[in-house]
């Protein structure tokens, strides 16, 4: 079993990138990739402890991207983490979303909440601030009982607090990940909101236009039937099949690292087709 989908506080997740592949190794994963919201900051970290542990660590990052109504996320694997141009690149998202959180601090305070960004970072430790922190502070004080509850009353889209964010286009991102040596895979599609198979068809079409090399199949929210449409996408369109649980630790309640909400399943298998596709571009 493999996980190719994680977070740990480099982003928002709440295991630092070392305890995180120790976790995955208590759990008997053969591989674990890291792919933590437009930073790459956890890699190296995630990296040396796998050499440590005896853990297969594969380098990755999670990218947001613009998509109308939904939620659109680009995985890159074995990102080159030093190239400059792909650096500087993600320091705008960084940048993005540093810019967004006072935003969101006014329109609670308008609502009439007590909170304060200083609250809200503390919350984050050491890693980036999110809403999931945001969230964390309103159960503190009592607004709300849950992350879930918090995301809806204020936080996510459509809610009183949401702030929009700066976002690369699909293609912007797909590029990205292609241009810093990376293989770019369409997460979690069932987010698309897509209406129909023939929808998502038309999707993932124009994204393999753009160089997307992969979908992300497994995963943990993805029911029976996604699964077996999501792999039957990829390969009509000859692209990559991946996985994972989407593990943020506790932050998120019922997601586990490596069986997500208990049947997820990775194979190995997954992986190695992966690499083998990463020797063929690493060749051109
Ligand atoms: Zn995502
Ligand atoms: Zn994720």
């Amino acid at each position: 079993m493999i996980d190719l989908h994680t977070h740990s506080t480099a982003s928002d997740g709440t295991l630092s990138p070392t305890a995180l592949v120790r976790y995955a190794k208590e759990r008997n994963l053969e591989a674990l990739a890291l792919t933590d919201h437009d930073t790459v900051e956890g890699l190296e970290e995630a990296l040396a402890a796998g050499e440590r542990e005896g853990l297969e660590v594969v380098p990755g990052i999670e990218i947001s991207a613009e998509f109308p109504e939904s939620t659109l996320h680009i995985l890159g694997y074995y990102v080159d983490c030093a190239c400059p141009a792909f650096l500087e690149k993600i320091a705008i998202l960084q940048k993005a979303r540093n810019e967004r959180n006072p935003t969101i601090i006014k329109k609670l305070q308008a609502l009439g909440l007590d909170i304060t960004l200083e609250e809200v970072t503390v919350e984050a430790e050491t890693g980036q601030v999110g809403r999931p922190h945001f969230a964390q502070v309103l159960i503190k004080k009592g607004y709300v009982k849950t992350p879930r509850e918090a995301f809806d009353k204020y936080l996510a889209k459509g809610a009183p607090a949401y702030t929009d964010k700066f976002r690369f286009e699909p293609v912007d991102a797909i590029a990205s990940i292609r241009r810093a040596g990376g293989i770019p895979v369409l997460g979690h599609p069932f987010t698309l909101k897509y209406k129909t198979p023939d929808e998502l068809e038309a999707i993932v079409a124009d994204m393999a236009g753009w160089g997307l090399m992969g979908i992300e199949a497994y995963y943990s929210e993805h029911s029976e039937t996604q699964v077996r449409l999501y792999k039957d996408l990829a390969e009509k369109h000859n692209l990559l099949i991946t996985g994972g649980s989407d593990f943020h630790g506790q932050s998120i309640k019922g997601i586990s690292l490596g069986t997500g909400k208990g049947s997820l399943n990775v194979p190995y298998k997954c992986l190695e087709k992966l690499k083998a596709r990463l020797k063929e571009v690493q060749k051109n």
